[in-house]
């Protein structure tokens, strides 16, 4: 049987967004995101990062460092295991750009190296590339509000099937729509 899976954007959904970053002191874990992660891999779900981080392709940090940063990231959560990281490097105008959120092609690659049924997923974000990714998937979209709002949010907020103040919130909505309870 195939399995579902919560995908989630790195920066401002999970921990602080700092632009580019490369330098693993710098990581701010968002409170509550470990009980929330908790509770969804308890429910049952794969969980993966899925992020775009053009700072590779602008030339700015490496590869390596994106790294360092999401494995800080994860060293701070303590016992949650990601399944998976999918991250795009390309910079707009750049080959593979087309890779790049808001396209669903890191969620399918995922998908189809994991054996997920995106029918069953959903997709966690604070922006709109990331909500369109998880529509474009085939999977349910949740924008969190963690990130700095914007016009770009607004449109955002008319794409995603929930919207939630955190990702405590996030977890506790999808937790309910898998068992058919919202
Ligand atoms: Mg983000």
């Amino acid at each position: 049987m195939s399995k579902a899976a919560v995908f989630f954007d790195r920066d401002d959904t999970l921990m602080r967004n700092v632009p580019y970053l490369g330098d693993p002191s710098q990581v701010v874990l968002f409170p509550g995101v470990a009980d929330a992660l908790e509770k969804l891999h308890d429910a049952d779900f794969e969980l993966f990062i899925v992020s775009n981080q053009s700072g590779v392709g602008r030339g700015l940090i490496t590869i390596e460092q994106v790294a360092r940063v999401t494995e800080e990231m994860i060293r701070q959560l303590g016992e949650i295991r990601f399944t998976g990281v999918y991250n795009c490097y390309a910079a707009p105008g750049q080959p593979g750009e087309e890779h790049r959120k808001p396209s669903p092609y890191l969620i399918q690659q995922a998908a189809t190296e994991h054996k997920i049924d995106l029918a069953k997923s959903f997709m966690v974000g604070d922006r709109l590339s990331d909500v369109l990714s998880g529509k474009n998937a085939g999977c349910k979209s949740l924008l969190v509000l963690t990130g700095p709002s914007s016009p770009e949010r607004d449109i955002a907020r008319t794409h995603a099937d929930y919207i939630a103040a955190d990702l405590i919130e996030a977890a506790e909505w999808i937790v309910r729509e898998a068992k058919g309870k919202n």
